[in-house]
């Protein structure tokens, strides 16, 4: 077996980036049975296709830190469709089955389409295609959900934090109307998407007073409600822990308004508990539909986090509360071999010990897994 090197060998804006391990010889085909250091397998790979965003979320890309002036990746350093293609087909062979591509705002990376449809024509070992799912703040649905179903995107997922207009328009901080995202999951429904989701993030005194009217327009409708629970990702957000509401507390004001029965994991490794709506024999009713709490402050799910992260110039992440990331470009752009690229990645995940969410309360403020600056949200995606 070849020497892993493992340097820090620049410092980023973002943060470090971490030399991927590059074997001379003897590297082993891909299994498909990867498993990290817990024994968790690699299942889920999150693309950041963009670094930039329309909206200024308060709690992602506040205006303060991300303003007229900031420096975006340049273009050049972007991964291109054929890299970021490559990888996936890499990654897949190392057991990757679902791919969600995100942001910053991904349906603002010209010509998107193009990448589904690249990903679409994927095919594992077992002749597999890859479930892709995107994750979007939905300002440009409307106008893309019927080209992306045509690309072959599976599903989508919207982020909506309030119906109420002004508290919306307030939270996305750039002033965007509620009605245009509420006709983009619309054209989603009309394109043909199904199982569509839609993610509110919960903060206490800003937006709590809209869980019951969110449950409420979607209860029933095929949609399925997801409360996030306001993260503590990246250093810019202010995150304070009064303002998270946790997510047990959310589902006791639903189940004050409506019964809720718990419902099992859909997939190993699955992010949001999931609760579904009881009709009046107090059982589950399909027809109703289900909500999801993601708890990532009060109920850690690292145990069986399954998810890597591809940033937008191309650098591995084990976790989202990483602080260094592993520079596949590098390698990409290096010259190096399929065999090499996947022996890296296999390495890569082999050493994975990430587990941020269940240790958070016993380390200081502000630290991620390992040293330096914790990642923005908005550079690696959700
Ligand atoms: N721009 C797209 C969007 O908003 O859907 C995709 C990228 S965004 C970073 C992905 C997800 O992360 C969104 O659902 C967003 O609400 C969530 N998010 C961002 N910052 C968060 C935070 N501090 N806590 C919890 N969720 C957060
Ligand atoms: Fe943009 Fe999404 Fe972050 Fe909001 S949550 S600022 S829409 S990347
Ligand atoms: Fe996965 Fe890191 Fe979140 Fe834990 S904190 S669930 S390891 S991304």
């Amino acid at each position: 077996m070849g020497e892993r090197t493992i340097n820090i060998i620049e410092p980023s804006r973002q943060a470090g980036a971490l030399q991927p391990p590059l074997r001379s010889s003897d590297w082993p085909a891909p299994t498909g049975l990867l498993r990290d250091t817990r024994g968790r397998p690699l299942h889920d790979l999150r693309i950041s296709v963009t670094d930039r965003c329309n909206f200024r979320c308060t709690y992602c890309m506040p205006k303060e830190v991300f303003g007229k002036d900031y420096q975006y990746l340049p273009h050049a350093d972007l991964l291109s469709f054929e890299e970021i293609t490559r990888l996936a087909r890499l990654f897949m062979a190392h057991g990757v089955r679902k791919i969600r591509l995100t942001g910053g705002e991904p349906l603002l990376r010209k010509n998107i389409e193009r990448l589904i449809a690249q990903l679409a024509a994927l095919r594992g070992a077992d002749g597999q295609s890859l479930e892709i799912t995107l994750t979007t703040n939905g300002s440009l649905l409307a106008r893309k959900a019927q080209s992306l179903r045509d690309a072959g995107l599976s599903r989508v997922t919207v982020s909506l934090d309030s119906l109420q207009d002004e508290v919306f328009r307030a939270m996305n901080d750039v002033d965007f109307p509620v009605a245009e995202v509420l006709a983009g999951i619309e054209a989603a429904r009309a394109a043909g998407f199904e199982r569509t989701k839609v993610n509110m993030v919960v903060k206490r005194g800003t937006n709590d007073h809209e869980i019951l009217p969110m449950a409420q327009h979607f209860r029933g409708t095929g949609i399925t409600l997801r409360f996030i629970e306001f993260m503590d990702v990246g250093a810019t957000n202010g995150w304070r822990m009064d303002q998270v509401l946790p997510s047990d507390q959310v589902i006791a004001r639903l189940q004050k308004r409506w019964p809720l029965v718990p419902l099992a994991a859909s997939s190993p490794g699955e992010t949001a508990q999931r609760w579904g709506w009881a009709g009046p024999d107090g059982r589950h009713d399909p027809r109703l539909g289900e909500v999801g709490a993601i708890s990532s402050v009060t109920h850690a799910f690292c145990g069986d986090c399954n998810r890597a992260r591809l940033s937008t110039e191309g650098r591995m992440y084990l976790c989202l509360f990483a602080t260094q990331g592993w520079d596949l470009r590098r390698l990409l752009r290096g010259g190096a071999s399929d065999a090499q690229i996947s022996a890296a990645i296999g390495d890569i995940w082999h050493q994975r010990t990430d587990r941020y969410s269940e240790l958070r309360a016993s380390l200081p403020p502000d630290q991620g897994t390992g040293r330096g600056r914790r990642i923005e949200m908005s550079y690696i995606g959700g």
